[in-house]
């Protein structure tokens, strides 16, 4: 595709994720192409494809087998001349589609490994800040000072973590000292997009380490007001818990949001209601609904999602009384119970627990069946 925009005169390159994961031989998630083709122009070239986004405009290109490419068109970043004359123009609308070449469309990204440009044409990668020693470097950098660029906007922070924990990479000093001293201004980004951040470094198969490295840097008591003095005390449980959770994702199938969540809960829940003979079901589920609500009021839950939340961890304590009591079996029959199988499994194994009671569940369990949120619309799981 970018040799048909090419053909017509336009230059076009892959940038962003797609190029970094190339060099570093990871299966990029999917590829952008920044171009000059303003959007229009793209939507012309191509017929299976449309206009989206009103902040920023950008042009999705349909392929078979369901990839999607996105197409922005080179962009910078707007000057006080710019401010001045948005004022009186179209406002905040003009001012979020303004287009540049493509040093300026470098320059607004935010970290030097996410701005390398590569261009099919030559295989030439095409570096303005030096993304291509810092990857093999392994070093995580913001482009400009990490300050201001935080300040800009705060998610990068979040981002920065997600990065470093996913690709292994290391934070560079400037830029983790600018979360240690700014991270209170997480709590400015919206709270949806703070959210989706959340929950996709949850299920970034890097989330025990990210979680980790929240704790170290502060973050976590700006994302989590409220749950924080439930994690903050059982840190490592909780970290060692997302440890094998990545794992398990990484060596089968992926796990839901609600899953991750239950498991920033657990240790906590597990010092006040441990898992004996004498489980009192009603009595847990007070204190689970207790600390579901601080999960939910921190991230901005759906109340679907909290419902997950809630349901998976009450599992948990009916999967630790054993399947020997009265109602096992319709509980076997439950939308939840292969979820909370993967987790009562990391369970017994962080906290080194005896196999007996797992062992007995998969017995019970005979004929695998899919777990619940397999082939669901992903919208439904958040
Ligand atoms: P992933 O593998 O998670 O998709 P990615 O680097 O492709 O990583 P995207 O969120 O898909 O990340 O964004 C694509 C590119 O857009 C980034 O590589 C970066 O250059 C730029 N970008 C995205 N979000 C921001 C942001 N908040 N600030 C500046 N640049 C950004
Ligand atoms: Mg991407």
């Amino acid at each position: 595709m970018i040799r048909r925009l090419g053909k017509f005169g336009y230059t076009a390159y892959l940038v962003g994720g797609g190029v970094r994961d190339l060099l570093l031989d990871r299966r990029p998630k999917d590829f952008d192409v920044a171009t000059n083709a303003s959007p229009e122009d793209v939507r012309r070239l191509f017929n299976n494809s449309r206009i989206i986004g009103s902040r920023f405009r950008l042009v999705q290109v349909y392929f078979r087998g369901g990839r999607i490419v996105e197409v922005s068109t080179f962009r910078r970043d707007p000057d006080v001349q710019d401010m001045e004359e948005a004022e009186d123009a179209e406002g905040s609308y003009s001012l979020n589609n303004l287009y540049g070449d493509p040093y300026q469309d470098v320059m607004r990204r935010d970290f030097t490994i996410n701005a390398l440009f590569y261009d099919p044409k030559d295989f030439s990668i095409i570096d303005y800040v030096g993304g291509w020693e810092d990857i093999h470097r392994r070093v995580l950098r913001a482009i400009g000072d990490p300050q201001e660029r935080f300040a800009e906007d705060p998610v990068r922070m979040t981002r920065a973590v997600e990065f470093a924990s996913r690709l292994g990479f290391y934070l560079h000093p400037s830029v983790e000292e600018a979360i240690m001293d700014d991270g209170w201004r997480v709590t400015q980004a919206s709270s949806e997009r703070l959210r989706e951040e959340i929950l996709g470094i949850l299920l970034s198969g890097a989330s025990g380490r990210a979680m980790d490295l929240m704790n170290i840097l502060g973050l976590v008591s700006h994302l989590f007001l409220k749950t924080q003095g439930l994690m903050t005390p059982h840190m490592d449980e909780v970290v060692s818990l997302l440890v094998k959770a990545d794992g398990s994702i990484r060596r089968d199938s992926p796990w839901a949001p609600g899953q991750f969540l239950a498991l920033l809960l657990l240790p906590w829940l597990r010092s006040l209601c441990p898992f004996t003979s004498k489980i009192i079901l009603g009595q847990t589920l007070e204190i689970i609904d207790q600390a579901v609500l601080m999960v939910k009021s921190d991230l901005f839950l759906s109340a679907r999602l909290s419902h997950i939340t809630r349901e998976l961890l009450l599992s948990l304590w009916r999967l630790a009384r054993g399947p020997r009591v009265r109602g096992a079996g319709r509980f076997r029959e439950n939308e939840c119970f292969q979820a909370a199988l993967d987790l009562f499994k990391v369970e017994s194994l962080v906290y080194r627990r005896d196999r007996v009671l797992l062992d007995q569940w998969h017995e019970m369990e005979g004929r695998k069946r899919k777990p619940f949120y397999r082939n669901r619309p992903k919208g439904l799981m958040r």
